[in-house]
């Protein structure tokens, strides 16, 4: 059971559900960025190795060119040695030359022809190498066969007074100062070559085993001219585009950002479904609850009202919001019943609530009460502990109408069984009644003629006959009145003046009024316009509203009022006009009794009375086109009006 209110709309979020719908792809984005992020920081890698590669070449290089111009001076010097001998030895001619040890040293080491000639370019003396130099040949330099490329160390020679003597030149071919420099440790690192002007590989360290990769570096020589030295690498530069297990990486990583993205999607899915699903069951709940006849509430233990459904919001007229969240009493509770009801309350909190449900009464927002049946049942949590009370509400509203309407109908028919008895018995009575009055009358009439010849001075009994005559005649009246009644014939209808009514219906009640010290007060409204009625009724209407007033002004100890008022009213806009008669008394009052529960048959608050007066009141009114009604007065005690159309 959802404690909380209706489950949300879905669409407010649509925004935000769209953004995560592709949340999925996240892994794979990241994947991807941080591949990205990897390749870019191995290209700058790259490029800073292939920056620092190129200055080792350059380096390199430069050591090579060193390494070869430290050579040549090592040989000039040795020629200059040779040069110095020369001096002492002045024009010993070849012999002398050749048997020089540093001339012997300089041709098995390098030089190949050495040739001394003077200012004028003749030749002195010459020297040359016989045989093929014994030179100590690297293994892995490789002379070109178009080898044969040469160069002269030249050094001036010097007599002993000081005065140059001509100049002394070794010939050398450049295969040969490669050959015996050390480019061993350029060796392990690069292809060299020595590239002559024309493109003719001079010398290289070319093998068929290894092949160079890479970019070659060329730099023309300040040693040998017309010569370039042309490096090339053997191990070619790393590229993280060539490392396959690099790549291998970055793939495998691509593929997990892949994986990770669709088992998300596959998660997301199916999450999706499941929210989908707890939302369409929660909204059939809710639905259902909502739908229910039966009004829900959820309290917690202390009473708080945690949850109510549309019903019983429905019942009590009371919003959910209104609700939820109130303890007792409860905005619902009648004022006069919240103490029964915090009782009640009480003891369905303290689990004595009878499972059979109680009847309670509630009072609608608007104010009309409601019947309800309410059951009220523990409230259990997932693991069984008690939370609170879960209470169903049935609205017996109707029933309960319909269940008092059946009594009152009941009631009625027994009422209409007895009024029928009594209108059989006031008829029978009225038959009975009717031929000793019309004797009485008769023969009271006949007293008077009889004594008015025979004893005119006797006055007092002459009245007193008269007065027997006017009450038998009175009574007389009645019983026809009650005959017609019940014989259901037209009423007679005359003209009459309603104050003049209104004066005789209070003379003929003149004596109980005196005996009950009861002061009348007029207000006679001063030209009625005549009204035809059924005077007898009429008569007996204001006769029991007089009679019903003097009761009343019996209960009081003070000064007793009645006020007797007509007045001829009119409404312009409903071109209608009507008299008013007012009857109204200090007495008790109605006490809130409406003229519906007064005029009730067999209605009476008196030990002796019959509650049938107001009743027939109301009824003799009703065949006027006349309305009777009754309310509190204003300064208290009870008011009457009859109100007569014209
Ligand atoms: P009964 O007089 O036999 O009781 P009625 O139908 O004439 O029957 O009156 C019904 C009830 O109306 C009375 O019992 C009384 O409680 C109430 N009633 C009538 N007139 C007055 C009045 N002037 N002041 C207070 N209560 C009145």
């Amino acid at each position: 059971m959802p404690l909380d209110s209706a489950p949300k709309p879905f669409q407010p979020r649509a925004q935000a559900a769209r953004w995560k719908r592709t949340l999925w792809l996240l892994p794979m984005a990241l994947a991807l960025v941080f591949v990205g992020l990897i390749a870019y920081w191995a290209e700058v890698n790259d490029a800073n190795d292939r920056a620092a590669f190129q200055n080792t070449l350059v380096a390199d290089s430069q050591s090579v060119e060193a390494q070869l111009l430290g050579r040549q001076d090592t040989e000039k010097a040795k020629l200059r040695e040779v040069a110095s001998r020369l001096g002492r030895h002045h024009a010993d001619g070849d012999a002398a030359l050749q048997a020089l040890p540093e001339v012997v040293a300089g041709l098995d080491r390098l030089w190949n022809r050495l040739v001394w000639i003077d200012e004028d370019k003749r030749v002195l003396a010459r020297v040359t190498r016989q045989a093929g130099p014994a030179l100590r040949t690297p293994d892995d330099l490789h002379i070109a066969s178009a080898a044969g490329q040469a160069d002269h160390f030249v050094v001036p020679v010097w007599r002993a007074d000081g005065r140059a003597d001509g100049q002394l030149l070794a010939r050398y071919e450049i295969t040969d100062l490669l050959k015996s420099t050390d480019l061993a440790w350029l060796n392990r690192r690069y292809q060299v070559d020595f590239v002559s002007e024309l493109g003719e590989v001079i010398a290289t360290t070319a093998s068929a085993g290894r092949l160079p990769h890479g970019q070659r570096y060329e730099r023309p020589l300040l040693a040998f001219k017309d010569t370039t030295l042309r490096l090339t690498p053997y191990a070619p530069l790393a590229s993280w585009r060539k490392n396959s297990r690099t790549l291998a990486l970055l793939g495998g990583l691509l593929l997990l950002g892949a994986a990770a993205s669709q088992l998300l999607r596959r998660e997301m899915a199916r999450v999706a479904r499941a929210v989908h699903g707890a939302q369409t069951e929660a909204a059939w709940r809710q639905s259902m609850e909502d739908s229910a006849l039966v009004g829900l509430r959820a309290r917690d233990p202390a009473g708080r009202i945690l949850y109510v459904n549309k019903t019983l919001c429905d019942i009590v007229g009371y919003s959910r919001e209104a609700l939820v969240g109130q303890l007792p009493p409860l905005p619902f509770w009648p004022p006069d019943a919240i103490d029964a009801m915090m009782a009640r309350n009480l003891d369905t909190l303290a689990g004595q609530s009878s499972t059979e449900g109680f009847e309670s009464r509630w009072r609608h927002q608007d104010g009309h009460l409601v019947d309800v049946v309410i059951f009220e049942s523990p409230l259990l949590d997932s693991s069984g502990r008690h939370i609170g009370w879960m209470g169903s509400i049935i609205d017996i509203s109707a029933r309960k109408a319909l269940e008092e309407k059946e009594r009152r109908h009941v009631e009625a028919m027994a009422q209409h069984a007895r009024l029928n008895d009594l209108g059989l018995i006031a008829s029978e009575l009225a038959h009975e009644l009717n031929q000793p009055l019309t004797s009485i009358t008769s023969y009271s009439a006949g007293l008077q003629i009889a004594l008015k010849q025979q004893l005119p001075q006797a006055t007092e009994l002459l009245e007193a006959v008269a007065a027997m005559h006017r009450s038998a005649k009175k009574a007389g009246d009645i019983v026809h009145w009650i005959r017609r009644q019940s014989s259901r014939s037209e009423p007679e209808r005359v003209e009459v003046d309603l104050n003049a009514l209104l004066r005789e219906s209070v003379a003929q009640r003149q004596r109980p009024l005196v005996r009950g010290k009861i002061q009348l007060v007029w207000c006679l409204a001063p030209a009625l316009p005549r009204r035809q009625v059924d005077r007898i009724g009429v008569e007996q209407l204001i006769s029991n509203l007089l009679r019903n007033a003097s009761e009343a002004l019996a209960e009081v100890e003070g000064a007793r009022t009645l006020w007797l008022e007509t007045r001829l009213c009119a409404d312009a806009a409903a071109a209608r006009r009507w008299i008013e008669l007012v009857v109204r008394d200090n007495g008790p009052g109605l006490q809130g009794r409406s003229i519906d529960t007064l005029c009730s048959t067999f209605y009476s608050t008196k030990a002796n009375g019959m509650g049938l007066g107001l009743g027939i009141c109301r009824a003799i009114a009703e065949a006027h086109g006349a309305t009777l009604s009754a309310h509190d007065a204003a300064g208290g005690g009870a008011e009457f009006r009859l109100s007569l159309p014209l």
